[in-house]
């Protein structure tokens, strides 16, 4: 699993890399939450989720107990079709898991000031190449899923699929109901094997 995890760390690093001449000039700030609050799903594979699942299992008690609710309270407000903002916002709107935020958060970079009725410019370049890394990330994440943050987390909080995911065994069956009504999808069936997946 750690292998993978390094890939995938890689491939954030290596996308950084080929957008960074598109993003100079970005409205992009410190302090701006706008993709946090109002960019609608921010979704990740079962691998950013079970790295960001560990990330949260080194906080302090308090903490990890404060963000079980606001990832439960997400998921019942996007279960209603409610809008909602992310459960890893702080107060001083910076990210609590800024190292190993997913990818989702990674390749927006506004080339103007968001606002409500502004949604993030970003450079077609960036799109294209963001398009490329979404499938390679799915590739890697071959026996994994991809769908909303709070969604995903949900799933591999559960001890039968966490221990399925982390043996390496591919079994949709135990998340067919959750994965049907919560538009989670099956990363194998969107994007071709590569080659030779790392183990
Ligand atoms: S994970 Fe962090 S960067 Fe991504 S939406 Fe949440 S608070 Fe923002």
């Amino acid at each position: 699993m750690q292998t993978r995890i390094d890939a995938l760390e890689k491939i954030y690093q290596a996308f950084a890399l080929a957008t960074a001449p598109y993003r100079s000039g970005t409205a992009c700030e410190t302090g701006c939450a706008f993709c946090c609050t109002d960019a609608g799903r921010i979704d990740c594979t079962t691998l950013e989720g079970l790295r960001i699942r560990g990330r949260m299992c080194k906080m302090p008690r308090p903490r990890q107990l404060g963000l079980k609710k606001a990832l439960k309270r997400d998921m019942q407000k996007r279960e209603s079709g409610l809008p909602s903002p992310c459960p890893f916002l702080m107060k001083n709107n910076a990210c609590m898991i800024y190292p190993v935020r997913p990818f989702a958060c990674r390749r927006i970079t506004s080339l103007h000031r968001c606002a409500h009725d502004r949604p993030p410019l970003i450079s077609r370049q960036v799109m294209a190449i963001a398009e490329k890394v979404i499938a390679d990330l799915q590739r890697l994440d071959d026996k994994g899923y991809s769908g909303h943050l709070s969604f995903i987390l949900h799933m591999l909080d559960t001890p039968r699929f966490l221990a399925t995911y982390q043996a390496g065994d591919f079994k949709p069956e135990e998340i067919m109901a959750f994965g049907k009504t919560h538009r989670i999808v099956i990363n194998r069936m969107v994007v071709t094997p590569s080659a030779s997946p790392p183990t």
